[in-house]
């Protein structure tokens, strides 16, 4: 699909950095563990979270997206403004993590509107783009685009295009691209790089903790020079607090995945964000889609 693209413009290319902001106990791995029904009791961590994270940013001069619950940001109104005053982008993560595939058309239009809502009310910022909770936009909710459309989005970033146990989506394609033939809306995946003929995330998640970082930075300049496009990061506020309480009652493969290499993780993300160039989603949404409009061009 995105075969035969112009060259990239002239100059490092800028990729996008996005933060999934969600408390520590929200995360799908527990999801069975920690009802949403217990949520309101549990001790919050995630205003601590996400100002280490400003500050990291803050300390590189990156400006980022964070993809945030409508339930977070009913209750942590403040955080939100700071985030928005730091020069940040306000995007959708739904409201209350619970997966695409798990809504009818209706019930995802209605989480999504009720997330923007509350989004939109205490950061004071239109809300452009969503990153569906676990990257759950796959073959099984092919009318998800349809909805975002609808509902004025000007971009999501919503698929991992690779196999993996939880979500993926592995006929997607890796780079960006419309979804749908009527509408202007474009899906910009999570990244992946290619090992020999295999797809490999390479944007985020439990391998930047568990990897060494040589593995991150081999990945990403191989998607920046090799092939000449942007990547696609993301991280989750509770991956920077190594003191969160452990969740024992979670199958071990979760525990594992959630709790390893938390204390290297903000040093980790120090490198990763002074050496590579990094912007916003919407900004980045925006070369994108004039890439493929140039492309439309290049065919008609
Ligand atoms: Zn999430």
């Amino acid at each position: 699909m995105n075969a035969g693209f112009p060259p990239p413009a002239q100059g490092p290319l800028v990729n996008g950095l996005s933060v999934d902001v969600e408390d520590w106990f929200q995360v799908g791995a527990f999801e069975k563990v920690i009802a949403r029904g217990e949520w309101d009791a549990i001790k919050t961590r995630v205003e601590d979270n996400v100002a280490r994270v400003i500050d990291l940013f803050a300390e590189a001069e990156v400006r980022a997206t964070f993809f945030t619950l409508g339930w977070v940001a009913k209750r942590h109104p403040a955080m939100i403004r700071r985030i928005a005053e730091a020069g940040h982008e306000l995007a959708s993560h739904g409201y209350d993590h619970a997966r695409v595939f798990t809504f009818s058309p209706r019930e995802f239009a209605e989480d999504i509107r009720k997330a923007r809502a509350i989004i939109e009310d205490c950061g004071g910022q239109a809300v452009t783009g969503y990153r569906a909770p676990s990257f759950s936009i796959d073959h099984r909710t092919p009318w998800a685009f349809e909805v975002l459309a609808e509902h004025g989005y000007a971009y999501s970033s919503s698929v991992a295009p690779v196999v993996h146990d939880h979500y993926g989506w592995p006929e997607a394609p890796r780079f960006a691209f419309r979804p749908l033939a009527a509408s202007p809306l474009i899906e910009i995946p999570v990244t992946t790089a290619m090992l020999g003929s295999r797809r490999v995330a390479a944007g985020g998640g439990g391998f930047f903790r568990v990897l060494p970082y040589a593995f991150s930075r081999w990945a990403i300049r191989q998607v920046n020079r090799v092939e000449g496009r942007p990547a696609v990061f993301y991280f989750h506020p509770w991956e920077v607090d190594p003191d969160q309480p452990r969740v024992a009652h979670a199958p071990m493969r979760s525990r594992l995945r959630h709790y390893t290499g938390l204390s290297k993780m903000a040093g980790k993300l120090r490198e990763l964000v002074h050496e590579f160039r990094w912007g916003r989603m919407d900004e980045l949404a925006a070369r994108e889609a004039a890439q493929l409009a140039l492309a439309e061009d290049v065919l008609a």
